[in-house]
């Protein structure tokens, strides 16, 4: 199969490209590099089934595929609400131009959503039922209405034009390849740890979310797009819910570092809980996680650990 990753330089899509690699697909990754890095895929780059396309999604593209995975876009507040506008045309101008591709084409595609569609939920824990409580005029809805828009399209495209999609909710996920300066709680935590750094815990640290190692994200993208049944939404992620102190402690105890626990303001509309039902994920497409917090973080403690040391 021929598939295109947008958003293939980030985080998630480096990883994704690996696998579709793997599993012996030609991959074209698109991307802005805006929060990419080249090094991500610099390993990919001798393959002979993969290229690198570099290209905004808010401009049209055009390509024979059988397959499209939408990404692309700024996952971390940071650097979602450096430039809100331009995070609004990503999601939904993104969304539109690879829609209108996988019409033309007939392409399966496939939409990275989030569980900030959820807001700062009402209900917990989250099914895909939950309407959710996101603040339209806030700094996080660049990123929330955004990608709320782009689920609308996503099934108005399939109603409409029976654009064949799937659609995922990825809650908080984590691992190697992050960028040290991403913003995200465990890079920042992490980092903040191995340079001896105070940790940043915002608010009083008992706000909760739930933590996802990347390789059973990605598995969960696979199974979902490699099935016949359902369209989604499906939530993916793991259900073991952590407080943000929680997650400080376990970092510092697992990378044995001397860092004090600091409090700064908690930024505004901060959602208080989050936590995902994954009784969709289950029965239909025989997910769950895998990879405990502990282990996880273990692996990406490793990863920053060698990307610091490289640098100093
Ligand atoms: P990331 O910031 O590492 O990756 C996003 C990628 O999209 C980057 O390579 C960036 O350069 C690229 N990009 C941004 N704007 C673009 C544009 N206009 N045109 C082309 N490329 C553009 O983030 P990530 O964690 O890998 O997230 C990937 C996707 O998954 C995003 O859509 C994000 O909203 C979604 N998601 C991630 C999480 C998570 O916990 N990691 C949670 C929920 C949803
Ligand atoms: N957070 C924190 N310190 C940091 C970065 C984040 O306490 O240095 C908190 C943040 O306020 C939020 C949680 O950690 O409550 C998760 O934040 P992140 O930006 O990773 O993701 P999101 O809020 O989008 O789930």
């Amino acid at each position: 199969m021929r598939v295109l990753v947008t958003g293939g330089a980030g985080f998630l899509g480096s990883h994704l490209c690996e696998r579709l690699l793997e599993r012996g697909d030609e991959v074209i990754c698109l991307d802005n590099y805006f929060t990419g890095r080249k090094q991500n895929i610099s390993h990919l780059r001798q393959h002979p089934y993969f290229e690198e396309v570099r290209h905004d999604v808010v401009d049209p593209f055009k390509y024979e595929v059988d397959q499209i995975f939408n990404l692309a876009c700024p996952a971390s507040p940071v650097h979602y609400q450096h430039n809100p506008i331009k995070t609004v045309k990503t999601s939904v101008m993104g969304a539109i131009n690879s829609l209108g591709l996988a019409k033309r084409v007939n392409a399966r595609i496939f939409q990275a959503s989030t569980s900030e569609v959820y807001g700062d939920p009402t209900v917990h824990p989250q099914p895909e039922s939950y309407r959710g409580n996101v603040n339209p005029i806030g700094p996080r809805a660049c990123y929330d209405e955004g990608k709320r828009c782009a689920e609308t399209l996503f099934f108005d495209y399939h109603r409409q034009n029976g654009v064949d999609i799937r659609v995922v909710r990825i809650f908080n996920t984590y691992g190697p390849r992050m960028l040290p300066n991403d913003g995200r709680v465990v890079s920042n935590f992490i980092v903040q740890a191995l340079q001896g750094q105070d940790i940043t815990i915002y608010g009083d640290g008992q706000q909760t979310r739930s933590f996802c190692y990347v390789d059973d994200l990605i598995n969960g993208f696979l199974l979902l797009m490699n099935q016949d049944e359902i369209t989604g939404p499906v939530n993916i992620g793991n259900p073991t819910e952590f407080t943000i102190r929680e997650l400080a402690e376990l970092v510092i105890e697992l990378t044995n570092c001397n860092s004090k626990l600091i409090q700064q303001p908690l930024p505004a509309d901060d959602p208080m809980q989050r936590k995902p039902i994954i009784d969709i994920a289950r029965e239909k497409l025989g997910w769950e996680p895998t990879i405990q917090l502990k282990e996880g973080l273990t692996k990406t403690i490793a990863y920053f650990d060698k990307l610091l040391s490289q640098k100093s």
